[in-house]
């Protein structure tokens, strides 16, 4: 038997600039620094949770506290603590999240083996990230241009009365490839085709949640008429039909935050494939830390949108690496890859 003794603390961290999506804005993250304590090896992790799935920094930090310290005879079974955090309830996926992250990088460190080795990742080398843009003025979206510099892809947030300003305003100044967010923006089909077949001309090469979740029937339409890949984000939480989903999108964007971890995110990657969707790994506004597990996950992936890290004012550590190309990189130590 041994048990792990877990600590959590606050990880409130300013961002670089305030960031808005069609849903608010925030000048802050406050997220969860969650460590797993065995035979003198720590395991770290992250929780982000989010508002949009009734999560808040206390409520991950009390779901965490309900657990007390974690007791088994399998500490290197993570499916063993997934089924222990089950006990304790449903919801609070970062929580979830942060935890299993933290018994992931524990077993790496205790068995001197990076986690991309162990779980036989085709390569520590990842699909290319984006750099987002949250919603703001177009003479602001020209500033973020310029602290984009360094990376090939951008991701642009949408779901204003403005969004063809937004992107003729980009266009002026760089011709990268842009992933466009809709973050549940567009209300009706009309409007979603509109915009699609105004991005098609303007090197748009992914778009995300044009409607909103509920919007079943509209976006079974919108996905057979629209001319670039159509990717859910709102729409997966983990929980749903895949079936279903490939009716109204090309893909899904994975997020660790909303599907309780690493190996779950694993699962639903192979489900996906075997349907043929395109897959996508993303970020909550989180430390380099739960970066660094998605960028994990990434390596399965066909894109990456794992730039939280680069928004917020600080991070904890040194982890995941971006590649002067724009590719996502594991480091090659012990556990998942922080240092
Ligand atoms: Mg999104």
């Amino acid at each position: 038997m041994k048990t792990f003794k877990i600590k959590t603390e606050k990880l409130d961290i300013p961002l670089k600039r305030t960031f808005t999506i069609s849903r608010g804005s925030r000048n802050a993250v406050h997220n969860v620094l969650i460590r797993l304590e065995a035979d003198g090896i720590t395991g770290i992790g992250e929780a982000a949770p989010n508002h949009r799935y009734d999560e808040t920094q206390d409520s991950a930090m009390d779901f965490i506290a309900k657990l007390g310290d974690y007791q088994t005879d399998a500490p290197y079974d993570v499916q063993a603590l997934v089924a222990h955090m089950d006990q304790y309830g449903t919801g609070e996926y970062a929580a979830r999240a942060g935890l299993e992250m933290a018994l992931f990088d524990w077993i790496g460190k205790k068995c001197h083996l990076p986690v991309y080795k162990m779980l036989m990742a085709p390569s520590n080398t990842g699909p290319r990230t984006t750099y987002t843009f949250g919603i703001d003025k177009p003479e602001v979206m020209k500033e973020k241009v310029a602290d984009a510099a360094p990376y090939p892809l951008l991701k642009i947030k949408m779901g204003t009365d403005y969004d063809k300003d937004i992107i003729l305003s980009i266009r002026e100044l760089t011709d990268k490839p842009i992933l466009v967010d809709a973050n549940e923006g567009w209300k009706t089909t009309d409007q979603a085709l509109d915009m699609i077949r105004f991005l098609k001309h303007h090197n748009v090469y992914v778009i995300e949640q044009p409607m909103p979740a509920h919007c079943v029937k509209e976006m079974q339409e919108v996905r057979l008429k629209s001319e670039i890949p159509l990717f859910a984000d709102e729409s997966i939480t983990g929980k749903e039909s895949l079936t279903e989903l490939a009716t109204q999108f090309h893909g899904i964007n994975i997020k660790l935050m909303k599907t309780g971890g690493i190996s779950t995110s694993l699962k639903i990657i192979h489900q996906a494939r075997k349907l043929g969707m395109q897959i996508m790994v993303g970020c909550m506004i989180e430390s380099i830390i739960a970066d660094t597990a998605s960028a994990l996950v990434a390596l399965w992936a066909d894109h990456a949108d794992l730039d939280g890290h680069l928004l917020v004012a600080d991070n904890p550590c040194k982890g995941m690496k971006i590649l002067p190309e724009g590719h996502v990189q594991i480091r090659d130590v012990p556990g998942l890859g922080l240092m």
